[in-house]
């Protein structure tokens, strides 16, 4: 089979160079060019399968890049992973919120990014994990939303209606990094007003509940929450 397309969008040459050495060792075909606008050409040109986008570029910066190919019905559905400095939390939020798949913050190891790579190319090609009815069983839970149920080992854990919706919206994507608007715009009931603030209580209690597989619900910092993979 052969290996996926990826465009590269990195002005620092270096880590420009790193990105194409370590992805071409991999078979990936890697297109690396080095601002905004160059990007959005070649995604003209030749759809990637993925692009791993630096945030801090010069000229059209990495989340004017994301919002340009989020608004294009003809880019919106490839894949991006942001490179991104550990401080710029903001920009990760931010840029999650546009559309953007996952983020690697530099400076960042060989194994990491190729792991990074690997899965967002897998849930391109893979639905979610929900069967019929939006049933998600992974792990050892059952999340039943028919049935508003969750089961932990064969054993029923009960939930209140919001933290139900946040377990299985987080459960339903796992590995998948949401940012708090986006777990509030995802759960918003007609019953409870949820903010953003709100999710860190509704995440509080749900860890609490599921006992030991509450660890399954991840922290993400400064970001927001993930269901582990
Ligand atoms: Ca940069």
């Amino acid at each position: 089979m052969p290996k996926a397309n990826i465009l590269a969008v990195e002005d620092e040459e270096e880590i420009l160079e790193l990105l194409s050495y370590n992805l071409g060792k991999e078979g990936y075909n890697v297109q690396a060019v080095t601002s905004g606008e160059m990007a959005l050409r070649s995604v003209k040109q030749q759809t990637p399968d993925l692009i791993l986008l630096d945030l801090m570029l010069p000229g059209v910066d990495g989340l004017e890049v994301c919002k340009a190919l989020k608004a294009d019905s003809a880019t919106r559905s490839i894949p991006v992973i942001m490179l991104t400095a550990r401080s710029e939390e903001a920009d990760i939020v931010t840029g999650l919120e546009l559309g953007a798949d996952d983020y690697i913050t530099k400076p960042f190891s060989r194994r990491v990014l190729l792991a990074r790579v690997k899965a967002v190319l897998r849930r391109g090609s893979e639905p979610i994990v929900t069967e019929e009815g939006g049933l998600v069983k992974i792990h050892e839970l059952v999340i039943n939303p028919g049935r508003h149920e969750v089961l932990v080992d064969g054993v029923s854990v009960i939930l209140t209606l919001t933290e139900f919706r946040v377990l299985h919206f987080l459960a339903n994507r796992p590995g998948w990094v949401f940012t708090r608007s986006q777990i509030v715009e995802a759960v918003r009931g007609d019953d409870y007003p949820v903010t953003d603030r709100s999710v860190d209580v509704q995440i509080v209690g749900l860890r609490k509940k599921l006992g030991d597989a509450g660890r399954y619900v991840e922290t993400v910092r400064g970001v927001g929450y993930r269901f582990m993979e």
